[in-house]
């Protein structure tokens, strides 16, 4: 559990489960080698076809995991973004050596750009490596980041941190008063596999113990639809609650409708990394909370994020009576086209250093009513 996380939105985070089987942040292996494929045909790499990266990744992965003498784990032998991540250099020099030194740099940028989730790029730093099976790996984290794990007890911990309720928090006065926001999934997403639902029942109790009724939890998936169908198993979310889905660009907004259809009595939206203008596309009926962010991470990697797709939905949020968070800027903000950068380099999220019309930080009424009484 992270404590004091610089995650401007909450307090802490908690992961009962770790792990994630992949989104547009973190690709599917095929969806990589096929990418990769498609980039070295249209070069006109001599001897290059559909399903060659495919076939050189299985033939790499098996060599070297061969040579591994008691595989752990998380030591695989097939095609998986964890390995395909951990044998990018290698694979990219065979390429290059075997069919130009622009094809070797091509695969390796797509695979680099395949994967931007922050969870994830921390499993294959702590994790098992085919590539180094002699590395020691972090506990309390999935063995690879596909290998969705079970984590008991961590709600429970979550729940019997202090009441925050009327507290000030010095680093996030925006947060002031409130009580304890707990950030759900931030490792991983909790809602990857439907065989997990029974453990996450057991779990969800501790937020309704007397403890975890003191707090509130934000439950944040990239999966909507099998959120609304856990609610349903659970006979709606609790009030103290909050589910979320994210949104990264117009490609992903169907699952706003399916955060709509969830039972819950508070629903959020982050829009974080913000790849696309989604303001005039966007339908917030039933959506109590938005969030909004540019793209964290090293400039060649991240996509620009014009300030003013952040002000649209600003603007929506006031029209329509919605919450509004601008959590950061990212790494390449722009304002009328124009590239700006700021101290906090890689996040761009320290709103001191931003112009007064970006600097809203607002919580769903909810969060504010949530336990008033007792004040
Ligand atoms: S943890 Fe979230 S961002 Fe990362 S791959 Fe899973 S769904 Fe995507």
């Amino acid at each position: 559990m992270a404590e004091d996380t610089i995650i401007q939105w909450c307090d802490d985070t908690v992961n009962p489960i770790m792990g994630c089987s992949g989104c547009e942040l973190f690709r599917k292996p095929r969806q990589i080698t096929t990418k990769i494929d498609q980039a070295l045909i249209k070069l006109k790499v001599k001897g290059w076809e559909r399903g060659t990266a495919w076939k050189l990744f299985s033939d790499l992965i098996d060599e070297v995991f061969q040579k591994i003498d008691t595989p752990g784990i998380g030591h695989i032998n097939a095609v998986t973004t964890t390995n395909i991540f951990h044998l990018k250099g290698e694979f990219s020099e065979r390429v290059a050596r075997n069919h130009g030194g622009d094809a070797g740099a091509i695969a390796q940028r797509i695979i680099k750009r395949s994967l931007k989730c922050y969870a994830a790029k921390l499993h294959l730093n702590r994790g098992y490596n085919i590539q180094k099976p002699n590395r020691k790996v972090k506990k309390g984290y999935a063995p690879t980041f596909e290998q969705v794990t079970q984590f008991p007890g961590r709600m429970e911990q979550a729940a019997r941190k202090s009441d925050l309720l009327g507290q000030p928090r010095s680093s996030k006065p925006w947060m002031n008063g409130l009580p304890r926001l707990i950030f759900v999934s931030d490792m991983g997403d909790a809602l990857s596999h439907r065989d997990d639902f029974a453990f996450l029942c057991n779990e969800l109790e501790h937020t309704q113990t007397e403890n975890g009724k003191r707090h509130l939890w934000l439950w944040l998936t990239k999966r909507p639809e099998v959120m609304r169908d856990f609610g349903r198993r659970i006979g709606g979310f609790p009030d103290n609650i909050c589910a979320m889905t994210t949104v990264t660009s117009r490609s992903t907004l169907s699952r706003v409708e399916m955060l709509r259809k969830t039972d819950a009595h508070v629903r959020g939206l982050s829009l974080e990394p913000l790849w696309s203008d989604v303001a005039d596309q966007l339908d917030l009926t039933g959506i109590d909370w938005v969030i909004v962010g540019g793209e964290s991470g090293a400039k060649d990697d991240v996509a620009a994020f014009p300030i003013e797709w952040a002000l649209d939905v600003q603007t929506l949020c006031r029209e329509q009576g919605v919450a509004y968070f601008c959590k950061q800027l990212g790494r390449c903000p722009t304002r009328n086209s124009e590239e700006f950068s700021l101290q906090d380099l890689l996040h761009g999220g320290d709103w001191d250093e931003w112009d007064s019309d970006l600097r809203v930080r607002e919580f769903p009424e909810q969060f504010h009513t949530y336990r008033q009484s007792e004040i």
